[in-house]
Parts: structure tokens; C-alpha cells; sequence
């Protein structure tokens, strides 16, 4: 609460297959309690030492964050939490946003600098595998990307019928249609390969032209696969496990014959060298993003840029644990030519603060889940929201937004 009384509140998400390096989320570790994931220690810190710092004070969001990081002393903000810092962080940026009567994405796009909002294109995680389901299938994440689409809500109409659509389809094999961890399916099929069919199939049966009106986006989160000895393993489909070579020839034939314009973690957050190589094969033909290898750590993302790791940086605020310091991140790798992608996390929340961030830092794509389960739906109702608002000055940020289509 500020003392002209205006107040924000927020909630912090937390993730499955986290990076090694990520800010560290505090939790009890009282098997007594939630089976030792509570939070009471964060929350206290919070009430506490957090509370005693900032109380009082008239202080801005930048100021705000560098007291707390101080006060934490850490450089993984363990000692307070990653989680107690962020929900001060977001709560803060809103009760600034409401104090001086902004809608969130326009508070944003003044701290970072920018009155130009464009609405992201929906990367949107239809078939769950990886360690967000209970499934055959390795790869994490297989999305769609209406890119084709006039604006987000079409967008958001297209992919919403492309999940429909392979329900249908994989009731009709007989595959099981519950959801994983961000609403996609989570089928048992016979190859990673044959989630890529499966997807494509649903986009045909809807008339659509892969590789026109959408394309696909994967996140292989193979940090998950990575055996540590230089190879990945295949534990869930019963692959054959592959050097990171191998990794980046498969990476090749996919996107030469399936019209995949984005690649996620291709390769493990401990493969710097391997990732140095993919970048130097695959990075002129395909967009690659760094979600473990960079967890939206400056110092690891300038590393990156020096030595021509990825092209493209995932967002993900509780991977650093305030705001200032992931508008930073963006910047950072906007300044680079890194194209930027604003995400959820498995393990979200109601909070809607990440569809603002996209378009506040006309950050191009957003990562949110499929188009099932409220806690990523509230982020697509508040990205409608934003677009019904900008009226007729909404950017969608479409195929621009994919450095392999420009
Ligand atoms: P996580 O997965 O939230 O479980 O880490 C999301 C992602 O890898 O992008
Ligand atoms: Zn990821």
C-alpha cells in the first residue's frame, strides 16, 4: 500500500524443470507441512526484513529492487528468497501502475523507455510432454503460433481451434485427452516425432497451411535429458540416447522437413560448447531460444551474446526474482538483436502480470500454455483485454516477430 493508498498485489508461479543457476525459490522444508514446500520462512522475510527496509520510504522500482538485492546479500537471493523479493517487486510495480492511474503495460513501457505496444504472438504449448506430463513423450513443449493472423485475438481464436481439433484427433486414436502441467494433451505416442505429426494433422484438418498461417515452436527442456557425459537420454520414449551432434543433425532434419520456426533449450544449460556450435549451424535458419542455458541472468546472457550462444532469451521473472532486473534482461538482449519471449511457468498462478510485461516491453511472443486452464487463460483474457483497449493503434507483432520468417 502506498500512502495515497492506492495498492497492488501479486502471486509468484514457480517451475518443474528449473535451471540449475535460477534464484533460488525458498521453501520450508518441514515435512509436516505441504510436504515440505511451504512457504512460511518467505513470508516472513516479507513481513520482516523486507517490510523494515522499505517501509516509509518514497522510492521507485528500480531503488525498491537494489535495496532488497543488498539487503538479501546473495547472488542466488537465497537468503531471503527469490520468491519473497519477487512478490514485493510485482506487488510494487502494480501499486505504482495504480497510484499513477496507468494501465500495468503502460507503467511498464515507461520504465522500460518505450510508448510503442505491440500484442505478442501466442506461442501456445499444445502437447505436454517432457517433465510436465505422465507420458511417452521426452520433448517438454509442442506449440503452434498463429503467425498468419491479423491480431492476437485471432490468433488466440485459431490456436484455441487447433487444440480442439487435436483432442479430436487423439479421441479418435484412442490416446488419452487430459492435460499436462500448462493445458496441452499429454498422449502416450510411439516418438517424439509423432507429436510433431499429430499437431500437424489437427492444423490441416482445420484447413489451415503450416508454415503460413501457423507455424510450430518446440521446447525440448533437454537440461531434463542432459546425462551429464556429454550425451542425451531418451528415458521416457526408449530412444536411443544422442551426442549433442546427434541433437543438432535431428534439429536439422526436423526444421527441414516440418515448418518448426523456434527451438527451446535444444541442447542442456551445462552444453555451452555444444550451444556454441547449434548457434553457428541452426541460428541463421531458426529462431533459438535460451530458457536454462540464460535463466534470464544478465551477467550469463552477456556471456551468451560474446560468444554467439542462441538467439533469442526466454523471460521469466521468478528465474531472477525482480522486476527491474528482468527489464534489464530484455533490454539487454533487445539491444543484441536477441529476439524476446515472455513466459509462464508450469506451476502458475491467477496472477496476469506476464501478458502486461509482453506488451509493455513490446517483447513480440509470449509462452502462456494452451488454451485450457484458467491459469493460463487469465493471461490470454488479459492480452484481449490490452488489445481491446489499444483499439485501432494495437500492433500484433506476427511474423515480424520471428527472426527465421523476416
Ligand atoms: P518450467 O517449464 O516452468 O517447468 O521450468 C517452462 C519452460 O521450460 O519453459
Ligand atoms: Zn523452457
Amino acid at each position: 500500500m502506498l500512502a495515497d493508498g492506492a495498492s497492488g498485489r501479486a502471486a509468484v508461479p514457480s517451475g518443474a524443470s528449473t535451471g540449475e543457476r535460477e534464484a533460488l525459490e525458498l521453501r520450508d522444508n518441514d515435512p509436516a507441512r505441504y510436504n515440505g514446500k511451504g512457504v512460511r520462512h518467505a513470508v516472513a522475510h516479507v513481513n520482516g526484513e523486507l517490510a523494515k527496509a522499505i517501509l516509509n520510504r518514497d522510492i521507485d522500482q528500480r531503488e525498491l529492487d537494489r535495496t532488497m538485492i543488498a539487503l538479501d546479500g546473495t547472488a542466488t537471493k537465497s537468503r531471503l528468497g527469490a520468491n519473497a523479493l519477487l512478490g514485493v517487486s510485482m506487488a510494487a510495480l502494480r501499486a505504482d501502475a495504480s497510484s499513477k492511474e496507468l494501465p500495468l503495460y503502460r507503467h511498464i513501457g515507461q520504465l522500460h523507455k518505450t510508448d510503442r505496444f505491440t500484442l505478442p504472438v501466442p506461442m501456445m504449448n499444445i502437447l505436454n510432454g517432457g517433465a510436465h506430463a505422465d507420458s511417452s513423450v521426452d520433448f517438454q513443449e509442442f506449440m503452434v503460433m498463429p503467425i498468419g493472423a491479423s491480431s492476437f485475438g485471432e490468433a488466440l481464436r485459431i490456436g484455441a481451434e487447433i487444440f480442439h481439433t487435436l483432442r479430436g484427433i487423439l479421441k479418435k486414436r484412442g490416446q488419452s485427452t487430459g492435460v499436462g502441467d500448462e493445458g496441452g494433451f499429454a498422449p502416450n505416442l510411439s516418438s517424439n516425432r509423432e507429436a510433431v505429426e499429430v499437431v500437424l494433422d489437427a492444423i490441416r484438418t482445420l484447413g489451415l497451411t503450416a508454415g503460413k498461417d501457423v507455424c510450430l515452436a518446440l521446447d525440448v527442456a533437454s537440461s531434463e535429458l542432459w546425462s551429464g557425459e556429454g550425451r542425451y537420454t531418451f528415458k521416457k520414449s526408449g530412444e536411443a540416447e544422442r551426442t549433442s551432434e546427434e541433437m543438432v543433425r535431428l534439429y536439422e532434419d526436423w526444421i527441414r522437413q516440418y515448418p518448426i520456426v523456434s527451438i527451446e533449450d535444444g541442447l542442456a544449460e551445462g552444453d555451452w560448447n555444444g550451444w556454441k556450435a547449434m548457434t553457428t549451424t541452426l541460428g541463421g535458419r531458426v529462431q533459438l531460444v535460451g530458457d536454462d542455458v540464460f535463466v534470464t541472468n544478465q551477467e550469463i546472457l552477456a556471456r551468451g551474446i560474446a560468444d554467439g550462444v542462441a538467439n533469442a532469451l526466454l523471460v521469466k521473472l521468478n528465474q531472477i526474482g525482480t522486476v527491474t532486473e528482468t527489464l534489464d534482461a530484455v533490454a539487454m538482449a533487445r539491444d543484441a538483436g536477441y529476439a524476446t519471449i515472455i513466459s509462464h511457468r508450469s506451476g502458475e498462478t491467477e496472477d496476469a502480470t506476464i501478458a502486461d510485461l509482453a506488451v509493455g516491453t513490446g517483447a513480440g511472443q509470449i509462452k502462456t500454455g494452451s488454451a485450457s486452464r484458467t491459469d493460463r487463460i487469465c493471461k490470454y483474457n488479459q492480452l484481449l483485454r490490452i488489445e481491446e483497449e489499444l483499439g485501432s493503434s494495437a500492433a500484433f507483432a506476427g511474423r515480424a516477430a520471428v527472426r527465421s520468417l523476416k
